[in-house]
């Protein structure tokens, strides 16, 4: 056997993804899931105090009042307490069982009121009775309360006294950034949301996969440079844009990460070009992951990708699900909890995005040294690397398919779509025949 003379490159997606990584990610997620984030305050910092235990993030604070693009840096909300007390001064919605409880940016109240009175302040989902609803109120000053229609439906009439504990005043918006140096300036560009407070899926799931990965990334050289940024959604990157035109401008290919942790999916909405290297690389891994990829085009709705498309930047930024958003019945609702999110699809996701950065890394052209009919393999020792392998036939077909393609003109990733096999087998063959002069690379 002379498998072992020939060197195999390190496992890209291993380094990045290794076996058990979906249990470190929902613990990760079951940690920040409690704390009460908003698009400004500390819930943002200290969900950063957690992710940055793993990575050297760098913390960007921005005073409200900024001018960022064409909006303003808001108010900082700082929510402390909040409740409904029943006149035998019991608890009968408290905000220290469930974040959702507030409505999120609300204004602080103190009252004494019967219910009548209480009911406009009160948000429920009557077709989901036992979820509390995700509710904003972001760019309009008002109170108020998140409950089951259950919990609702079972209040006496009376009098009840209400609290928000809360302020909004003038602070700064928080998002933190952790940038991997590669050989090149070009930068790959992974944000996820930091402003929902205890939503699992949207997006615990992505921040954790992403700090996981940034910290996975630290020990390894990179061609690209990577970028980790960890934004409140839209004002947060409109903010980060604002301030960073130079870095954005630097950004070839991005993705943002949201909802990762579900069943569903994958998903995968394309960049505003459509077919922009990301667009077909995220494509190629989804289809050879999952047996019903959904990939969609763009539109201008949905996570930061908007900011990023936007005609003034229009940065090739796709985004990456496995639930569509709004598309499942747990979106925006304290149905999407620690139970809904699952190691085993955490890691999944985490897997695929490991997979198109090894495509990003990997990809190139190269030449067939001895193009002149087929070489002989057997005399190379490159039949006996493959034989016995239970994935040998793929592995045979790899070899055949990148010496008859390998002319200079065709790059691995158009090799690996041709032959309908996975980028990673087709990689780690280019390798093998690397290792024996066969193929070096066209440039
Ligand atoms: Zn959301």
């Amino acid at each position: 056997m002379k498998q072992d003379v020939l060197p195999v490159e390190a496992d890209l997606v291993a380094a990045l993804c290794p076996p058990g990584a979906g249990a470190d990610l929902h613990a990760l997620a079951s940690r920040i899931f409690p704390i009460c984030r908003s698009i400004t305050g500390d819930g943002v910092r200290q969900t950063l105090d957690v992710l940055g235990e793993g990575i050297d993030l760098v913390r960007t604070e921005t005073p409200t009042g900024t001018p960022v693009l064409d909006w303003t840096v808001p108010l900082e909300w700082e929510i402390r307490d909040a409740w409904i007390k029943n006149a035998a001064g019991e608890r009968v919605v408290d905000f220290n069982a469930h974040s959702l409880h507030v409505l999120n940016y609300s204004t602080p109240v103190r009252a004494t009121m019967r219910l009548a009175d209480l009911k406009p302040h009160i948000f429920t989902l009557p077709d989901q009775p036992d979820l509390i609803p995700y509710r904003t109120t972001y760019y309009q000053q008002r109170w108020g309360f998140c409950m089951t229609h259950n919990a609702l439906e079972a209040l006496p009439d009376g009098e009840y006294e209400v609290c928000i504990d809360a302020s909004l005043k003038a602070g700064s918006l928080t998002y933190a950034e952790y940038v991997h140096a590669g050989e090149v300036e070009d930068e790959v560009l992974l944000q996820a949301h930091i402003c929902h407070p205890s939503l699992a899926n949207d997006n615990c799931s992505g921040l954790a996969l992403l700090a996981h990965l940034a910290s996975a990334m630290k020990s390894l050289k990179t061609r690209y440079t990577y970028r980790f940024l960890f934004a409140p959604g839209t004002i947060g990157a409109i903010t980060w844009l604002a301030r960073n035109p130079d870095a954005a401008s630097r950004v070839k290919h991005g993705l943002v990460l949201s909802c990762v942790g579900d069943a569903g999916g994958p998903t995968y909405k394309r960049t505003e070009m459509g077919d922009a290297p990301i667009d077909r690389i995220m494509s190629h891994v989804l289809k050879h992951a999952a047996p019903a990829p959904s990939i969609i085009d763009f539109f201008p709705y949905g996570y930061d990708e908007r900011q990023y498309n936007s005609p003034g930047f229009r940065m090739k930024v796709g985004l990456f699900q496995r639930s569509q958003f709004a598309t499942f019945p747990e979106y925006h609702t304290s149905g999407d909890n620690l139970d809904f999110i699952s190691a085993e699809h955490l890691e999944g996701s985490l897997r695929m995005v490991a997979q198109a950065i090894e495509v990003l890394e990997r990809d190139g052209r190269f030449v067939n040294t001895a193009p002149m009919g087929e070489p002989q393999l057997g005399r190379r020792g490159l039949y006996s690397t493959i034989g016995g392998d239970k994935d040998a036939y793929s592995k045979n077909m790899a070899m055949l398919w990148l010496l008859n393609q390998s002319d200079g003109r065709h790059s691995l990733l158009d090799i690996a779509e041709r032959a309908k096999l996975p980028f990673s087998v087709i990689a780690a063959t280019a390798n093998i025949l690397r290792a024996s002069g066969l193929l070096i690379p066209a440039d």
